[in-house]
């Protein structure tokens, strides 16, 4: 049982070096503080506009969420497009949905064009219902996807069975287009690649204040004509935004390689990417070695004020696998990246009138369902009004 962050391991044996901290005084056109995905996506973009691109960064780059993440790349988020539909309308779903399908082309092209090694397979998504409500979640969401021509296959109830072994669930929507990808080696290879391009970028270099056009870090700084923050855990000296960013986290677990019997048995005829219709979702992907990643939580866990931080370390013990998915039995299967990470960097809308009273409510209502054990007769915010 390995207790940290199994992503870690993975960079172990690559050639990537660690970037030393900014030490002194730098000028340059743009300074982007944080190199995780957004970060680093800035930077590129930047870099290809001819800009003096400085990037500074307090752990090494992908160290935080992007590093630690589940690594599906599908435009589906917390909202649905049928979530998405209700609360936007046709054309608005149809643009929100758009902008992560760039960014999935985006990153994938990026991952082509420089040839990086991060595990990227494509996978179709298939999103199952649990319960009867499940059922209605999927097919409104087979309806959203029809309204706006994309494509996809509604799965019946034995359908899911065939591609996933298990009748636990009520029906499915599976579509194309979804990648499941590591994104700290992905991460890491960007890196690489601004800096064979003249980009300054700066690990282990903690950004402690910004003054106009200035950023102090512990050991040095920074005047750039524009400053990008794309950090997470926000201070309210970048940004008054900072108080309005809410706790949540998810755990994963990812086991060792599978043999193929194993695979099989959970999916029979091809992996997938997978998640499931309850609020506090459970999701799960096959990586490129045959490791059976799991990710979910509880409503006590994923709402709490604090991170939760109680090691969890057998599948008994781990809330997304309470015999939800259908792991196969035996020792070579346990979670190994069991620590729930910091899910944080989620702003909600500044004076959005009733936002915080809103998820207020829904947190002491996700507790009480909790501790009454009927969480699966919940429903996700859109659906509960809010
Ligand atoms: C367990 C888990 C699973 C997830 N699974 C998925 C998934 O499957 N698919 C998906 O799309 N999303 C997933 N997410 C969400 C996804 O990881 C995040 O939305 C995304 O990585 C956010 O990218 P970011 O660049 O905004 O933030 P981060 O990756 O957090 O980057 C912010 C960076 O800023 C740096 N930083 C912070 N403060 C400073 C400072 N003062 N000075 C310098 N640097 C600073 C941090 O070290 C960090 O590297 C998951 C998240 C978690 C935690």
């Amino acid at each position: 049982m390995i207790l940290q962050n199994w992503w870690y391991t993975t960079l172990l044996g690559t050639d990537g070096v660690l970037q030393p901290p900014l030490r002194g005084h730098v000028q340059t056109d743009v300074a982007v503080v944080g190199a995780g995905m957004a970060g680093l996506s800035a930077a590129m973009r930047l870099m290809a506009s001819g800009r003096r691109v400085t990037v500074l960064e307090r752990n090494v780059c992908g160290g935080s969420s992007t590093g630690k993440s589940a690594g599906f790349l599908t435009p589906d988020s917390e909202l649905e497009l049928s979530q998405l539909m209700r609360r936007f309308g046709t054309e608005g779903a149809r643009e929100l949905w758009a902008v992560p399908v760039r960014g999935i082309e985006l990153i994938t092209g990026y991952v082509r064009r420089h040839d990086m090694q991060c595990d990227l397979v494509k996978q179709d998504s298939l999103f199952v219902g649990n319960s009867g409500s499940g059922r209605r979640d999927v097919q409104q969401e087979f309806e959203a996807r029809r309204s706006l021509g994309f494509p996809q296959t509604l799965y019946p109830r034995g359908r899911v069975a065939a591609v996933l072994g298990t009748m636990n669930y009520t029906g499915g929507v599976r579509y194309p287009g979804t990648y499941g990808i590591n994104a700290l080696l992905y991460a890491q290879g960007i890196k690489r690649v601004l800096l064979a391009n003249g980009v300054r970028v700066h690990e282990s270099t903690e950004v402690r204040h910004i003054e106009g056009h200035t950023l102090h870090t512990h050991l040095g700084s920074v005047t750039a004509d524009q400053i990008i923050v794309c950090a997470d855990k926000l201070k309210p000296s970048f940004t008054p935004y900072a108080r309005n960013v809410f706790h949540a986290q998810t755990f994963l677990s990812i086991s060792e390689p599978l043999e193929e019997r194993a695979v099989r048995r959970l999916f029979p005829e091809e992996p997938m990417q997978c998640w499931d219709t309850d609020l506090v979702y459970t999701y799960w992907r096959l990586t490129g070695d045959r490791r059976l990643l799991v990710g979910g939580g509880s409503a006590l866990s994923t709402f709490a004020l604090h991170a939760v931080t109680t090691p969890v370390g057998d599948r008994e013990g781990h809330p997304a696998l309470q015999g939800e998915v259908p792991l196969p039995q035996g020792p070579r299967v346990h979670p190994v990246l069991a620590r729930p990470h910091r899910h944080d960097a989620r702003p909600v809308p500044h004076g959005s009138p009733g936002r915080a009273g809103a998820l207020g409510a829904l947190r002491a209502r996700l507790r009480r369902a909790a501790v009454g054990g009927v969480l699966r007769g919940f429903r996700r915010p859109a659906r509960a009004g809010h």
